[in-house]
């Protein structure tokens, strides 16, 4: 009800609008899974497991072997815009996934939420938050790592609970992140299993540590590996590397599409389309290209800090990134024969 009767402003408390945030950051469980892996990859870790019970709404959890959470540090990290990732205020020299400190509280507004964690010659602790309700630290036992739980996401926000669609396809969009994420770091293995119904569970995604190459296989498959073509390209700063597929190999849909920036996942209307353009003479409109493109350019040439969610970036010169991917992909694919009628061009 939107009265036009005026009342005074207040300062939100911690509680609304961690809720508000959360919002934004978890979408779905798909998103919350997407922040609690990179945070393991921005800890260093070398294998990472998630395990995910009916769809991710009554669980998820990601254990790791990273560096882990001192005592001292658990609450804070539980505390809204509290991260260790940024030094000072420095927006451009974003080396880690996280920045925001914003997806643990979210989170813990959201669900019940559980972070064990243990630091190099420390003991382990434990912290829990239930809709936005901190526990005192606690000991708990753990070799080493962090592991977070998340248990009945959204059981504090009824309306977004009844917006997630069924587990399987939840699942689905759960698998997706890894894969994604897993592509950007082949060095680390990760392995998903479904553990609905309880027990070990079933695996349904794994990749032991490797090189872009193997990820790649372990990903999108051995079909992809023998129809892809090896991009690397370089322009005014900007390098590209990566795997682009024949052609023959596109898709009826656009899910074999992978576009990095610095080592970062992104759905970027700019790379999208420049991939689209690139194909365009050897590709019938209702066909998608299959690619996994990484492109590296100093820090303060993209933002970032666009999203929440950070799956947006702004580059600054829009034109160039979009430039040197359609012509290292044109050359590429005139390489292997698949030159279109009209000349091949930037
Ligand atoms: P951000 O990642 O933006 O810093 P988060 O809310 O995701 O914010 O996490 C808050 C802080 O908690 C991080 O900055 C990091 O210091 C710590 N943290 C979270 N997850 C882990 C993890 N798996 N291992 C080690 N430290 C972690
Ligand atoms: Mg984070």
């Amino acid at each position: 009800n939107i009265s036009s009767e005026r009342r005074a402003i207040r300062q939100l408390d911690a509680r609304a609008s961690n809720r508000i945030a959360a919002g934004e950051v978890v979408e779905r469980p798909a998103s919350a899974v997407k922040e609690l892996v990179e945070n393991a990859l921005d800890a260093g870790a070398t294998r990472i497991e998630i395990a995910v019970a009916e769809g991710g709404k009554t669980l998820i959890r990601v254990t790791d072997d990273g560096h882990g959470i001192p005592k001292d540090e658990l609450a804070l990290a539980l505390s809204r815009h509290a991260t260790s990732k940024l030094d000072g205020d420095d927006l451009i020299n974003i080396r880690s996934f996280g920045f925001r400190g914003e997806a643990l509280p979210s989170i813990g507004a959201v669900a019940r939420l559980r972070i064990a964690s243990r630091t190099a010659d420390a003991e382990a602790w434990e912290i829990r938050v239930s809709g936005g309700t901190m526990e005192p630290v606690a000991p708990c036992t753990l070799r080493s790592g962090t592991v977070v739980e998340v248990r009945d996401l959204f059981h504090a926000t009824p309306a977004r609970l009844k917006f997630l669609r069924t587990d399987r396809a939840e699942m689905q969009a759960i698998s997706e992140v890894i894969k994604r994420l897993s592509l950007a770091a082949p060095a680390v293995s990760f392995t998903l299993r479904d553990v609905s119904g309880g027990g070990e569970g079933r695996v349904t995604f794994s990749a032991e540590r490797g090189d872009a190459a193997s990820r790649m296989e372990a990903v999108l498959g051995r079909d992809f590996r023998a129809n892809a073509l090896e991009i690397e390209a370089e322009r005014e700063g900007i390098r590209l590397t990566g795997f682009a597929a024949l052609p023959t190999y596109s898709r009826g849909a656009a899910v074999t599409q992978f576009l990095f920036v610095n080592g970062r996942p992104v759905r970027d209307k700019v790379l999208v389309g420049a991939l689209r353009a690139a194909y365009a003479d050897v590709l019938s409109r209702d066909r998608h290209p299959a690619a996994v493109l990484f492109l590296t350019c100093p820090p303060e040439r993209v933002d970032v800090n666009v999203h929440p969610a950070k799956t947006e970036v702004r580059f600054r010169e829009p034109g160039l990134a979009r430039g040197l991917i359609v012509s290292a992909l044109k050359h590429a694919l005139a390489g292997a024969g698949h030159r279109a009628s009209s000349t091949v061009s930037d």
